[in-house]
């Protein structure tokens, strides 16, 4: 992949903008034609050229071409959220009657499309350990029409043996879908190692700016372009123009801020790895970690993500830690450029209340672009607190 042209050049097509280095952002509703011939021609093509911003714009049309090349697809869709991007690619492969089988722990609005949403239309799901293919494998029924994965998943860390789930996939005749959020396409490619359908939320690392929301679907044509005239014109999630060349403008930094990413994390999750505060850290791309062969497998390089159990017997323990952190701001989301911290015990009110299926002194850590030994030090003095 010749990174440097996909993300600078790739798609721009300068000479149709007055040679403009950086694109305009075409904030235009409707295109108009000169002719009844030339609208018919349009309303027909609606999926290849400019009618109408909710299917086809020209500043989203080059966002399009970078995410597919990226991912190895032949094409993309852009969405107004990555749970957007999700619930039409998970629509558009099922109907009444279908079953899912899904990664334990997916993205929580994953886990409410499947269980609550689509339940309501008669799709049912089973969720299954995925740290062992073969649990697919054995949640697969007649109806399985499409089996989930996130590796890793956004919270835990596990991952998922790609190549296994989809070559269990094609025996079956099932549709993979899978969640490339966390590694973004520089550091997996999921679509090379079998999946069908690959989502991102690009809220986090392709906008990178803490300043978008927004999603991503990329996949072979005939896929691509069943979700477009279904569910991406009919539910109508699409991208305004202004968000889209915000996601251009942090993409032209995408490969320098996954390095530092790696990197940084990298440092913080040795340090992390055996401080006395810490009873269990998260992190792929860590020896520490129980998947790391497979992580260096399928995986280039760890992002910037990962958690901690802090070693505490009171939520009081964990909130001390959380509230001295001063160089990480208090806030879900994750891939801009500022450090966070989230403690999942902020979901309930107390020890004994808390019913989520993840350990309560869990706090995820998300290193942002600052100097990683500083987040080190502010991690060392905020851990002597709990
Ligand atoms: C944030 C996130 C989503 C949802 O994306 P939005 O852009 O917030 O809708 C999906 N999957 C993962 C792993 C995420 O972190």
């Amino acid at each position: 992949m010749d990174l440097s042209y996909l993300l600078n050049h790739l798609g721009e097509d300068r000479e149709l903008y007055f040679d403009a280095v950086a694109p305009p952002i075409t904030q235009s509703t409707n295109f108009c034609q000169p002719t009844v011939q030339a609208l018919r021609e349009r309303i027909a093509h609606e999926y290849e050229a400019p009618f109408y911003t909710r299917g086809v714009n020209p500043t989203v049309a080059i966002l399009r071409k970078k995410i597919a090349a990226l991912e190895g697809a032949d094409d993309a869709l852009v969405f107004s959220s990555g749970s957007a991007a999700i619930a039409a690619a998970v629509c558009s492969l099922l109907r009444a009657g279908d079953h899912v089988v899904c990664v334990r722990k997916p993205y929580s609005w994953t886990h409410t499309l499947l269980n609550t949403f689509l339940a309501r239309f008669g799709v049912t799901t089973t969720m299954v350990d995925g740290t062992d293919a073969e649990n697919y494998r054995r949640a697969i029924t007649p109806q399985t029409r499409l089996l989930l994965l996130e590796s890793p998943n956004s919270m835990t860390f596990e991952l998922q043996d790609i190549a296994a789930v989809t070559a269990i996939a094609r025996e079956h005749g099932c549709y993979t879908l899978m969640d490339n959020s966390y590694s973004t396409p520089l550091f997996q490619q999921p679509l090379a190692m079998g999946v069908d359908l690959v989502a991102h939320s690009a809220s986090k690392y392709l906008s990178g700016h803490s300043d978008v929301v927004a999603g991503a679907l990329a996949g072979r044509a005939d896929l691509i372009r069943k979700v477009f005239t279904g569910e991406f014109m009919t539910l109508g999630a699409s991208i305004s123009p202004h968000d889209a060349w915000l996601i251009l403008r942090g993409l032209r930094t995408l490969s320098l801020r996954m390095e530092r990413a790696a990197s940084s994390a990298l440092k913080v999750a040795d340090f992390l790895a055996t401080h006395p505060k810490v009873s269990r850290l998260n992190y792929p791309y860590h020896p520490s970690h129980p998947q790391y062969e497979l992580a260096r497998k399928q995986m280039k390089n760890g992002s910037g993500l990962l958690s901690i159990e802090v070693r505490t017997e009171s939520f009081e323990g964990v909130e001390r830690f959380a509230n001295a952190l001063q160089r990480f701001l208090m806030a879900t989301s994750w891939g801009g450029y500022e450090s966070l911290a989230f403690p999942v015990c902020a979901f309930r009110k107390s020890k004994e209340a808390f019913d989520l299926p993840l350990p309560w002194n869990l706090v995820r850590l998300y290193i942002g672009l600052e100097d990683p030994e500083l987040l080190i030090a502010d991690l060392a003095q905020a851990l002597d607190q709990v």
